[in-house]
């Protein structure tokens, strides 16, 4: 197995209290015809550990984000997930086996409540799951599971809601309440704050803040300032290429980010 990409000289955050590896990426390469998307990327997430993966337009941060959710099948290297190795297992034994997960594109029935949207997820959350659908009791044990997660996330107060009624900010919320509601092992972000105000960001970085520690997240995301201060590890990249692994103190000042991240290089 190749070494994580960590840099050498970066403290480990966690201290000596470090878990165990929820989810080793070796060497895992994507290649689309003549596009190598993902190349190489090697990354070890530990329980506890929040892990942010940054990196311009066209980085390979959505490809790696498929391969790690079983959307995508990786064309070299290997994903192990809970000391599993998943490299070809599709997204939905994945999920099974505890990965929770958000999507790019909004996976909610708009026409739908907030509760019912939750509901649905955690009775596996596909189409299938939406046809035979009906209301229930309030009371009954999916709901007060879809409860407890809509509060988890300040929605709590907007459940009889119809979608479609919601800010889009409030949209991101129920997407990661719908995640929340399956009890997963390992939560996986796919760009939480794109398209989001100033002011929406702020509350959906609180509320990643709030959720418990004990639950392992990685987080892919455009908004550098926004997985810098989420996270106790940051992997930047570029090309489909690693750049650099760190603290976000370290990957803040490395000079080759500022580059190729910021366009620019510290005038100081
Ligand atoms: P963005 O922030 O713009 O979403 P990204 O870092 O997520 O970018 P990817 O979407 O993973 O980057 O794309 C990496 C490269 O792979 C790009 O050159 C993209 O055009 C290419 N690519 C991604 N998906 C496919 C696909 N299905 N078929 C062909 N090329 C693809």
């Amino acid at each position: 197995m190749a070494a994580d990409t960590t840099t050498a000289t970066a403290p480990d955050p966690r201290g000596s209290g470090a878990g165990a590896p929820v989810l080793v990426i070796d060497e895992v390469g994507k290649r689309y015809g003549g596009v190598q998307a993902v190349d190489g990327i090697s990354l070890t997430l530990h329980a506890g550990e929040r892990i942010g993966v940054i990196g311009p337009n066209g980085a390979g941060k959505t490809t790696l984000f498929k391969m790690i959710a079983g959307d995508v099948i990786p064309t070299s290297g290997s994903i192990q997930l809970f000391a599993k190795d998943v490299t070809r297992i599709g997204a939905a034994r994945r999920a099974r086996m505890g990965v929770g997960r958000t999507f790019q594109i909004s996976n909610l029935f708009r026409d739908m409540t907030v509760l019912d949207n939750v509901r649905v997820a955690a009775r596996g959350g596909s189409a299938k799951a939406r046809v035979f659908w009906w209301p229930q009791r309030a009371n009954d044990a999916v709901s007060n599971r879809a409860i407890d997660a809509l509060a988890q996330v300040g929605l709590h107060g907007r459940r009889d809601d119809i979608v479609s009624d919601l800010s889009h900010g409030e949209q991101r919320q129920l997407e990661i309440a719908m995640a929340l509601v399956g009890e997963p092992q390992i939560l996986l972000l796919d760009e939480p704050a794109a398209g989001l105000s100033a002011v929406e960001r702020v509350t959906l970085k609180q509320l990643i803040e709030e959720l418990p520690r004990t639950l392992p997240i990685l987080l892919i995301e455009h908004d550098m300032s926004l997985a810098l201060g989420l996270t106790d590890r940051v992997m930047c990249m570029e090309n489909g290429r690693h750049v650099v692994t760190g603290t976000p103190d370290e990957v803040r000042s490395n000079e080759t980010v500022k580059e190729i991240y910021l366009g620019r290089r510290d005038k100081r």
